[in-house]
């Protein structure tokens, strides 16, 4: 493994930046004056703050949604589309100081935050040119009575999102629920706010009206919790951990909200003897070792590999980790960014404790932080982890179970295409799974006899606005991308008018 030192890292803690908050078309400050620390996870140094918004915030924030959803809801398809596409040419000539600031916040390399910029604009675009086919259905049930439904939109809903992607997801979900005519209060998370304040800014430039979209940061048990609870959000769209998702349903229940949840993954990486080995070992290895640092809710964290080839496959994976670049997420040449933050960087690392505990064998990696840079670097204070890879052949341990959320993999081997199915299926998630085989028929029985939301063939963390993506089991309940994916942000009404024969 090498480390990136072509390009300084972001940010002394000399230049720290304010940003603010967004609540009905002002940029304002925490009520309570209070602030977050963001710090850059490539230094360990602050870089920023964002205001800890709480319930005054979210309040504020809820009526100036209210005050604003009359209107956008009144306002034609085909203009909502034109200022939504209007945001996505803004994004597009601002990606750089947004990529920028999302890589500096979260430390996810720019081989992907650069991509996921222009994959967000894409789309808004998209959504926007769903705004305009939203319809209801004509049912013909009596010769005296016009029978039909409509779809509307909710009205005030939340948003709360994670650390991981935060832009990705505050364009592709903010675009979908306004596109549909809803107003909008978004919390984002609170250790990696500031390119979503960033890109909030170009919503105002885009003509989008005051209040339609809101930004409160704060911590998830203050601001978080207020918008959860608050009685005018009619639905809180949630994407983060499985266990934060629980709790928003127990706290949801006051008012009965309209849930949707995008919770975490263990997703399985099945490689079988018959496939195209090559290929697999590169795609595995990104689909655990990412840009990221494996902080993905799809990465392929368990890997599964066909007994017969096993020690060779595992050999394939060491030699593509040791040619990583682990570094500055801003440079070109950086394979893999740190961990997020401090408390996440801290719980990997006890992941990689807890597998030796377990018994399992580290087949590479293991080392963090000061072990990987010479202590004059000014990564050395950095969360980096290397790609770490376990290997074990019980699937009742923690390294097998839990969601680590970080660069850590763990291989088992498999004997049968029964047993693969088996433990791909023995996990309490069910977001994603990749298969690689050159078995037609095994392909296709795989696909339905794995439980989760995606199935990727002989490629993996491939996703596509237009392909909806959602989790099984205790990975989601709804789904989000595809050609319906306003309809997640639309009630139903039914009409019947008695007019006689
Ligand atoms: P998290 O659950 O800790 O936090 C997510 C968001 O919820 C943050 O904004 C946080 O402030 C907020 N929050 C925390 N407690 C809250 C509460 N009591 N009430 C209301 N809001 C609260 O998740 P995380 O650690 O930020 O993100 C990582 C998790 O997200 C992983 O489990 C990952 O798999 C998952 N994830 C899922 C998807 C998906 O599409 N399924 C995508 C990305 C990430």
């Amino acid at each position: 493994m090498s480390i990136a030192t072509n390009e300084s890292p972001t940010a002394p803690s000399s230049n720290v930046v304010d940003y603010l908050q967004l609540i009905g078309g002002e940029f304002r400050a925490a009520s309570n004056g209070g602030w977050i620390d963001s710090v850059n996870p490539t230094t360990g140094q602050v870089w920023a703050r964002v205001p800890a918004g709480n319930t005054d915030d979210i309040d504020l924030a809820v009526a100036a949604a209210s005050a604003a959803y009359e209107d956008w809801r009144s306002t034609p398809a085909a203009q909502r589309a034109s200022i939504l596409r209007a945001w996505a040419r803004s994004v597009r000539e601002h990606a750089d100081e947004l990529w920028r600031l999302d890589s500096t916040d979260n430390g996810r390399a720019r081989v992907e935050t650069s991509p996921a910029i222009l994959g967000g604009a894409g789309q808004i675009e998209f959504h926007a040119g769903l705004a305009e086919t939203i319809t209801g259905e004509t049912v013909d049930i009596s010769p005296t009575a016009s029978t039909y439904s409509v779809r509307e939109p909710f009205g005030v809903v939340g948003l709360i999102i994670p650390w991981n992607a935060p832009l990705a997801m505050f364009l592709a979900k903010v675009s979908a629920a306004v596109a549909a005519g809803n107003t909008i209060v978004v919390k984002p998370p609170e250790r990696a706010s500031v390119s979503v304040l960033a890109a909030a800014r170009y919503l105002a430039d885009a003509g989008l009206p005051p209040g339609v979209v809101n930004v409160v940061t704060g911590e998830g048990s203050a601001a978080g919790e207020a918008l959860v609870i608050h009685p005018e959000v009619r639905k809180i769209s949630f994407t983060g951990s499985t266990a934060t998702g629980r709790r928003i349903t127990e706290k949801s229940t006051s008012n009965l909200k309209v849930l949707g949840l995008e919770l975490g993954g263990k997703s399985p990486h099945i490689v079988f003897a018959d496939a195209d080995l090559d290929a697999a070992a590169i795609s595995v290895s990104a689909g655990i070792f990412t840009g990221s640092a494996g902080q993905a809710c799809i990465a392929g964290s368990r890997i599964l590999i066909e007994r017969s080839i096993f020690e060779d496959f595992v050999d394939r994976l060491r030699i593509i980790a040791s040619r990583m670049t682990l570094g500055d997420p801003l440079a070109e040449s950086t394979d893999m960014g740190p961990i997020a933050f401090d408390t996440q960087f801290e719980k990997v690392r006890e992941y990689v404790k807890v597998g030796s505990a377990e018994g399992a064998t580290l087949a590479f990696g293991g080392r963090s932080g000061a072990e990987l840079f010479d202590e004059a670097s000014p990564l050395s204070g950095g969360y980096f982890i290397e790609p770490t890879l376990f290997v074990t052949d019980d699937n009742t341990s923690r390294i097998c179970q839990e969601e680590i959320f970080g660069p850590v993999a763990v291989a088992l081997a498999f004997d049968t295409e029964e047993e693969a199915v088996a433990l791909a299926n023995d996990s309490l998630y069910g977001l994603a799974a990749g298969v690689w085989s050159s078995d037609l028929g095994r392909v296709h029985r795989l696909i339905r006899r794995i439980r989760s939301g995606t199935v990727w063939v002989n490629t993996y963390r491939r996703l596509h606005w237009a392909l909806p993506f959602s989790g099984q089991k205790e990975s989601g309940n709804r789904p989000s991308n595809g050609p319906h994916a306003l309809d997640e942000w639309l009630e139903h009404k039914s009409v019947w008018i008695e007019h006689g024969a």
